[in-house]
């Protein structure tokens, strides 16, 4: 069977790898002449079950309203964007009704356990051959200022339990024995949620490191070819016109993150995802200022990544359309977020050491991803991860290849597809 895969960001390239280790003859493509260059690239390098909430969370919509217009804050709105968010948005707000958000939460803090198995796996096995992405399970620890915030994190943590996802109450003596980085704000952090099955890794390394071994088994890899439109013959999916001319295909997964509706707005399908802009910096570390453990911040809303030599910084929502622009103050706010807890960061953001970069997330407006068969046969998704892409790489990418194949999937894939 030959399939198609659209897109070589993390979730493309391990679909790929998926079919292929399943026997399918892959074909790989991308737009970009790089892989891992759309919102793959530098991301906040978080494996973790444990944040499986979605962004539309009960109450978003008065979150929306309070920081309009605030220029630093975590979640933003962009006037001009509005128009194009009008459907999308209004589905968005529809899904954070408390039941619905408590179910789409299992159904991610499910797809993430057993996705970070998966990852597990996918480190042993290849690491033989190459595969090194600085992939460490030592944990996540979640911060907290606000005992209220903290004991609704508790909760919801307490109902992920049963998915797989456990948790550790930290008092703030653990939380400065276990990282002494953050002794100076010890006054202002009333304890933390430690996460001991959460990792952390490079998704780029991941990506590019994950592409060679698949193209060394025999995947063809068509970098800098876009794909203009999806071709149906008789109802099923025939072939992919490309920049480079047609290309023939058994099955097709579409997985190019938020460009993913375009293809399928022509076959009458409306797929509500959406690019909601975040912003990360990479900073160098000397090894003896270096984080023992990734850090989330839950009151400045920004994650604290140590990856070997570096410190990856990240956060802010924006729905800013399909802006990537990179603006200056948005990233001088992530390390302005993020020194109110490591306050040993360098005061002004330095675009030549600290790595700036912004990258588009593809949000469902569901908050779940859509993955699997769609009603045209032999055309399947893998997109909408928004937040979660990175830990969700693996598990979906085993789900979306039982449903090409056709054989029966390691969890249920209800609630997950279109
Ligand atoms: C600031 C930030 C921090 C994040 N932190 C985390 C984190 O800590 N943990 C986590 O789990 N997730 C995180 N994420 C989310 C995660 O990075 C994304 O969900 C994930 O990278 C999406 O991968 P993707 O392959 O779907 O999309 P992309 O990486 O964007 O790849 C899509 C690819 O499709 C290609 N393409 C588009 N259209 C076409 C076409 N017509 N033809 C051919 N190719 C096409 C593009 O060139 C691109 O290479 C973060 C995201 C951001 C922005």
């Amino acid at each position: 069977m030959r399939v198609a895969v659209i897109g070589a960001g993390v979730i493309g390239v391990t679909t790929a790898w998926y079919l292929q280790e399943a026997g399918a003859e892959v074909v790989l493509l991308d737009a970009s002449a790089e892989p891992a260059s759309g919102a793959s690239f530098a991301n906040g390098g978080m494996l973790h079950a444990s944040h499986a909430e979605p962004w539309n969370t009960p109450g978003v919509g008065l979150d929306l309203l309070r920081y309009l217009g605030r220029a630093d804050s975590p979640l933003l709105v962009r006037p001009r964007a509005m128009p194009g968010l009008v459907g999308w948005g209004l589905r968005f707000l529809w899904n954070s009704r408390r039941s619905t958000f408590e179910e789409h939460t299992r159904l991610n803090a499910r797809l993430a356990t057993f996705s970070l198995q998966e990852i597990d796996r996918l480190q042993r096995e290849l690491d033989p051959e190459g595969l090194n992405f600085g992939f460490r399970r030592c944990g996540i620890l979640k911060l907290f200022q606000d005992p209220a915030s903290q004991a609704r994190n508790r909760a919801a943590s307490e109902g992920m339990m049963d998915v797989g996802v456990r948790f550790e109450d930290w008092d703030v003596e653990r939380i400065i024995s276990e990282e002494p980085a953050l002794a100076p704000v010890r006054d202002r952090l009333c304890g933390g949620l430690y996460f001991p099955d959460d990792a952390i890794g490079d998704a780029a390394r991941f990506t590019t490191g994950l592409l060679a071994i698949t193209r060394r088994r025999g995947l063809t890899y068509y970098p800098g070819i876009g794909v203009r439109r999806l071709r149906t013959f008789q109802g099923r999916l025939d072939a992919l016109e490309t920049s480079a001319g047609p290309i023939a295909a058994d099955a097709c997964v579409v997985a190019n993150g938020y460009h993913a509706p375009d293809l399928l707005r022509p076959l009458g399908i409306r797929l509500p995802v959406a690019p909601v802009k975040g912003y990360s910096l990479t900073l160098p570390m000397e090894a003896d200022s270096r984080l023992n453990l990734p850090l989330i911040d839950d009151a400045n809303k920004v994650v604290m990544t140590p990856l070997g030599n570096r410190l990856r910084l990240a956060g802010t929502a924006e729905f800013a359309g399909r802006d990537r622009h990179l603006n200056p103050q948005r990233a001088a706010s992530v390390l302005d977020h993020c020194r109110r807890t490591l306050v040993g960061l360098p005061e002004q953001m330095d675009a030549e050491t600290m790595a700036p970069w912004t990258g588009l997330r593809p949000m469902s407006a569901r908050g779940t991803p859509i993955l699997g068969a769609t009603q045209v046969p032999g055309l399947y998704l893998n997109t909408g991860s928004g937040h979660l892409g990175w830990t969700f790489a693996c598990g979906a990418a085993a789900l979306v290849r039982a449903s090409v194949l056709g054989e029966d999937p390691a969890l249920p894939l209800d609630g997950l597809t279109l």
